[in-house]
């Protein structure tokens, strides 16, 4: 098959009028949204739905996320919206919030990989509302990168994973947000499943109290039930093998410039994900500076596209780790995701191998 890419902001209406006739026809188009580029089919087509798990190759137990277009659309998806829900979508709706309820008999269990709740959400993006308008149904969407790798931030990275899977890929430059969208259950008390840029801070100024799930920054335990199955598999990897240093960004430089290092005489290639804060530490050393500690949303804007170009050519990559407030909580759940959970304690480090 051979994949074609259209430029949204050249030929949005051309794009969108294709993709939606695709989406119709039960085809697979990747389109950008505020968060990453997601891969779309037809949301009440099941055998249109199944295609995105075999062009991903997705497990398939690991459900689907709705796109809509109109709010109103949320209670022909849900057995019925619920009272909380209100505030919530009047709030963040457009944007990256995914909420989750119990499903309507028309969402096909495709979508839900079998449970009886579906995720639902109204993306920002001008060109995904288009493209969502124009089919006339809600798109089911998982990000557009193969299994297991990093999101995609950019048609390239989409083009990268998919090229000769999926017929269309609509270009709408780089994502705004570069981590997914924040993922809410509604069913019992409200839980994060998924940290987003809609934080748990912002959450609560809107309706009080908010959970979190156990498994966001750390693995499942042995038979531990995931609240969310994406959380199960292995997330985000790039070629490269990540570590992440934690520690004060004092701490943090000294453990890295030291591993840095110790990996070159092994004859390793190595980068360090570098901040702000700490990139002056690390001359001499090969480092990318990927945001700044204090607008952690500046490091997710980076951390996927940092993940697939510096992983397609280094053996390591050393990565610091930043406090889990606010967007700080999303960077680290998937930046410890792509590293399988391997993590330094920097302070431990320095005071073993006496660096000063
Ligand atoms: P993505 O593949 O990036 O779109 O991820 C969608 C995320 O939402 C995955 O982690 C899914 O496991 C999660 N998800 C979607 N639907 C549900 C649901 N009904 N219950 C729990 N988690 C869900
Ligand atoms: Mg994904």
């Amino acid at each position: 098959m051979k994949t074609q890419v259209i430029s949204a902001s050249r030929q949005e209406e051309a794009g969108t009028t294709l993709g939606a006739n695709l989406i119709r026809s039960g085809e697979l188009v990747a389109f950008p949204t505020e968060t990453v580029y997601g891969l779309g089919a037809n949301g009440l087509d099941g055998e249109a739905v199944n295609r995105i798990f075999e062009a991903k190759g997705r497990p398939n137990d690991n459900p689907l996320i709705l796109h809509i277009a109109k709010k109103s659309e949320l209670k022909k998806l849900w057995s019925h919206v619920p009272d909380r829900a209100y505030p919530l979508i009047e709030t963040f709706w457009p944007g990256p919030l995914t909420l989750i309820f119990h499903k309507a008999d028309a969402v096909p269990y495709e979508v839900t990989a079998g449970l009886e709740t579906v995720a639902v959400r109204m993306p920002s993006d001008k060109t995904a509302q288009s493209l969502i308008r124009k089919a006339g149904v809600p798109i089911a969407a998982p990000s557009a990168n193969r299994s297991g790798k990093p999101s995609p931030t950019t048609a390239e990275h989409v083009l990268e994973d998919m090229d000769g899977r999926i017929p269309l890929i609509l270009d709408g430059g780089e994502c705004k947000y570069g981590v997914e969208s924040t993922v809410l259950s509604l069913v019992g008390e409200p839980t994060i499943l998924r940290p987003g840029a809609v934080t748990k801070e912002m959450l609560e100024a809107v309706i009080g109290p908010v959970r979190l799930a156990g498994s966001i920054l750390r693995p499942l335990m042995d038979r531990e039930v995931a609240a969310s199955p994406g959380m199960k598999y292995k997330h985000y990897a790039p070629d490269a093998q990540v570590i992440v240093i934690d520690g004060t960004p004092e701490q943090t430089a000294k453990c890295a410039l030291s591993m840095y290092y110790d990996y070159m005489e092994q004859g390793k290639t190595v980068e360090i994900l570098s901040t702000k804060q700490t990139h002056m530490r690390y001359r001499g050393a090969s480092a990318t500076m990927i945001g700044d500690r204090e607008q952690p949303e500046t490091m997710c804007q980076n951390l996927f596209r940092s993940l697939r170009d510096i992983g397609s050519h280094c053996d390591v990559i050393l990565a610091e780790g930043i406090p889990t407030d606010e967007e700080g909580l999303a960077y680290m759940n998937r930046l410890l995701r792509s590293a399988g959970f391997e993590r330094v304690d920097a302070e431990a480090y320095v005071r073993k191998n006496q660096i000063n």
